[in-house]
């Protein structure tokens, strides 16, 4: 209660983004079609809300199963368990108001989210350290961080650059891209000139969640990021996880529902090439083709790069999207388990290779019966930003050998059995590529984008990204069809000190 009459008072309120024309009604006039190209989070919301207003809707999706980078997919363990693999861990944080929107609509009270209970940042050089205790407000959040952390202390505040600080509270849509855009996140924190031990533990930490090197990532995104998960966000740093695998907890119940608005979901399908068609747009995948008036295009940057079909100058524009370092994810299932206090999730600090420890056999209930049964433990270790042309199995090498080193017990461990892999698909956002990213409008009539590496007016990433670009793709196709569009909510669109 505190807290929200804090949050008013410092203006650091959720605010609407796009608030739907009442006028209009809510169902489009029968016949309006849209072909919906990608079933992770962007397509799948995107789909989900034109089927519920009526939209004739076909969801083309190349993998054999819904979720794309939040996907779940069975492995069989060597005693015979199957066992659900994810493509990695996720935190759901509480201003992604949107996906969360989404996932009322299979669970209103969102039952299959748990808080994780904080998340520390560790490493060989210094003590753990959990911000997720911080205070949700900010600039309380701020204050509390500098009167607390041992990575910031208040003498630290006299040496670091004040002018490049300021940027970071002043976050503006134009301005920050056009003062940053152009410089590396490296430069920028190089400027900052932060204690060696708090850019390591707030900003490298933080920085490699976005899958980007300090050295390829622009500075503006970074500052944007920055005032989305802390400096303007009014939900605090806290996160919740799902319940069990993302395929019981949000896929299944995702698809059913698309299939039961009359969605046609079809996986296992990856499309070729667009278009000119009968009603606007014919969609190939193969022999399949499907005919629509409207269509989004929801595939990560190196899919939609490889699409064929797409119209001058938008396919110039796409030609310029880039992909991130490959990023490493190891799933280990041990015979015994890592020492009873070692926190669920934690943020990993100069390792060479390991960014993240999660520890799965104490968050998802598939995982906790297995380890209950056999007294191991599922451990997920994650690289975002790992070296490039590293393979799966010597980057899970690489990071059981360091996580052997953080927590010295697992080096007694026996691997019963392990799922590597190594992705190339996560945005790259080099300096200067905002001038050239597309939005969710192309230009092109009825073609539309959405995923976590569209340009969006405001701050945004990831999975939030992701869905919100899904809603305002499908808010379009509904205003063109007459209909109301759905509403969107984001975080205080400026830095605490630009009013
Ligand atoms: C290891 C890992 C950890 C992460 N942790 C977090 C986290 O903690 N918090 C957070 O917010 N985000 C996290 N993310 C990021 C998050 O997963 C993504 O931001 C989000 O899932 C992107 O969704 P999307 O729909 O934009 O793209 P995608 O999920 O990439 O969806 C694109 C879809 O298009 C499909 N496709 C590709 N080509 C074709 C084709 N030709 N035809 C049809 N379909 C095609 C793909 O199979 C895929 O399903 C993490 C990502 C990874 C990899």
């Amino acid at each position: 209660m505190l807290d929200d009459a804090l949050r008013g008072l410092l203006g650091v309120r959720p605010r609407p983004v796009l608030t739907p024309r009442a006028d209009r009604p809510r169902r489009v006039p029968p016949g309006t079609s849209a072909v919906v190209v990608g079933g992770g989070i962007a397509g799948v919301s995107a789909a989900l809300v034109l089927a519920e207003r009526g939209v004739r809707v076909t969801l083309l999706e190349a993998a054999g199963q819904l979720g794309g980078r939040l996907g779940a997919w069975p492995r069989t363990l060597p005693d015979g368990t199957v066992a659900q693999v994810e493509h990695g861990f996720h935190g759901f944080f509480r201003q992604y108001y949107t996906w969360r929107q989404i996932l009322r609509r299979i669970d209103p009270e969102l039952g299959f989210l748990r808080p994780l209970p904080g998340y520390p940042v560790i490493s060989r050089q210094w003590p753990a350290e959990d911000f997720a205790s911080l205070p949700g407000v900010p600039p309380l959040n701020l204050m509390a961080l500098v009167a607390t952390s041992p990575s910031l202390r208040l003498r630290d505040l006299r040496t670091i650059d004040r002018v490049a600080a300021t940027t970071l509270l002043e976050f503006d849509r134009e301005a920050t891209y056009r003062d940053l855009d152009g410089v590396t996140a490296k430069d920028f924190l190089d400027r900052l000139a932060m204690p060696d031990r708090a850019r390591a533990v707030l900003f490298e930490v933080f920085g490699h969640s976005f899958f980007n090197r300090e050295e390829d990532y622009s500075a503006a995104e970074l500052v944007a990021n920055f005032h989305f998960y802390f400096l303007g966000n009014p939900e605090g740093l806290g996160m919740d996880v799902t319940a069990d695998d993302h395929g019981s907890c949000i896929w299944s119940p995702l698809g059913a529902l698309l299939t039961r608005l009359g969605a046609s979901v079809s996986t296992g399908t990856p499309v070729d090439s667009i278009e000119p068609g009968p009603e606007g747009w014919r969609v190939r995948a193969g022999a399949v083709a499907a005919d629509a008036r409207h269509v989004i295009l929801a595939l990560d940057p190196a899919a939609l790069r490889r699409l064929g079909g797409l119209p001058s100058p938008l396919a110039e524009q796409v030609a310029t999207l880039t992909v991130s370092a490959p990023y490493a994810v190891a799933r280990f299932w041990t015979d015994r388990p890592v020492r009873a206090e070692r926190p669920v999730f934690s943020g990993v600090s100069r390792e060479a290779t390991l960014d993240s420890i999660s520890l799965y056999s104490r968050l998802e209930d598939g995982a906790r019966r297995w380890a209950g049964r056999t007294g191991g433990e599922v451990i997920e270790l994650h690289a975002y930003a790992a070296p490039d042309g590293i393979g799966a199995d010597e980057a899970a090498d690489r990071m059981w050998a360091e996580l052997g080193a953080l927590w010295p017990e697992v080096r007694g461990l026996r691997v019963l059995d392990r799922e590597t892999r190594v992705g190339s698909d996560a945005p790259g956002f080099p300096p200067g590529s905002d001038a050239t990213r597309p939005g969710v409008r192309t230009g092109v009539p009825g073609l539309l984008l959405a995923g976590d590496w569209v340009r969006l007016p405001w701050a945004s990433a990831l999975m939030e990204r992701a869905a919100t670009t899904g809603v305002l793709a499908a808010g379009d196709v509904l205003t063109a069809a007459g209909a109301r569009a759905e509403p969107v909510t984001a975080i205080r669109p400026r830095g605490l000190l630009v009013r």
